[in-house]
């Protein structure tokens, strides 16, 4: 349809109903007209709006595992929209791909799926416990923020400054340095083997708190321990 003609019909005010009743169309291909000449329809944009959730950014969303709320905003919809043109398009949210993806797995006994994360989009999972797969990335993050909040805890108990220059700053930059090396039961670099809150709380009494720089100097011998620390 000619862009003229269109905007005569427009300004007669009009809708994007009665436009299509009179040229024998769907409103919504004189939507689509409209948005191809540039121009704006009368009254309550309905059929405008829907028509314009694009299914290829709406496909790439869901691709990324994006919650239909988060998408509606995103695509400046709202979500009973999006839901709709999801069932239009045929394309599945992200819990019922990984429901289908997840029965799949199973049935094939697989110990890592690949589903979608609600943090970080398609990635491996494990098999935990009875029939469920957990995001690695998920469970890798959460053991490192673990071992932060330990080493947090075990620096503040120690006194939370390094015994030589006194040295206060982030606890990544400590180390445990045990006073009688016969008493260590094990490292407490809490990089390897996670332990309990209690066996690490224990070893770090037998350790005084050393800034990785007397670290060094002390294990290079550079460096003495005042004794009165040792005391
Ligand atoms: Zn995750
Ligand atoms: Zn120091």
């Amino acid at each position: 349809m000619q862009r003229e003609e269109l905007a005569r019909l427009l300004e007669g005010g009009l809708s994007l109903e009665a436009i299509g009743r009179r040229v024998g169309r769907h409103p919504s291909t004189v939507s689509y007209w409209l948005g191809k000449h540039g121009l704006t329809a009368n009254g309550a944009p309905k059929y405008g709006r829907e028509s314009a959730i694009d299914i290829a950014d709406l496909r790439q969303l869901l691709d990324r595992g994006l919650a239909v709320t988060e998408i509606a905003q995103r695509l400046e919809s709202t979500p009973s929209r999006i839901r709709r043109a999801m069932k239009k398009a045929g394309l599945a949210s992200r819990q019922e791909r990984n429901r289908r993806l997840v029965r799949a797995a199973l049935a094939r006994g697989d110990r890592v799926a690949a589903l979608v994360c609600l943090h970080h989009g398609p990635c491996d999972h494990v098999l935990e416990g009875r029939g469920s797969y957990r995001c690695m990335r998920c469970r890798s993050e959460r053991v490192a923020e673990h071992r932060r909040r330990l080493k947090r805890m075990l620096v503040a108990q120690a006194g939370g400054c390094c015994v030589v220059c006194g040295y206060d700053g982030h606890p990544a930059a400590f180390d445990f340095h045990h006073l009688d090396p016969s008493q260590k039961s094990f490292e407490l670099s809490l990089r390897g083997v996670t332990r309990s809150a209690r066996a690490l709380r224990a070893e770090a009494r037998k350790c005084v708190l050393l800034c990785a720089r007397c670290h060094a100097e002390v294990e290079a011998g550079v460096t003495s321990l005042n004794v009165s620390v040792l005391a």
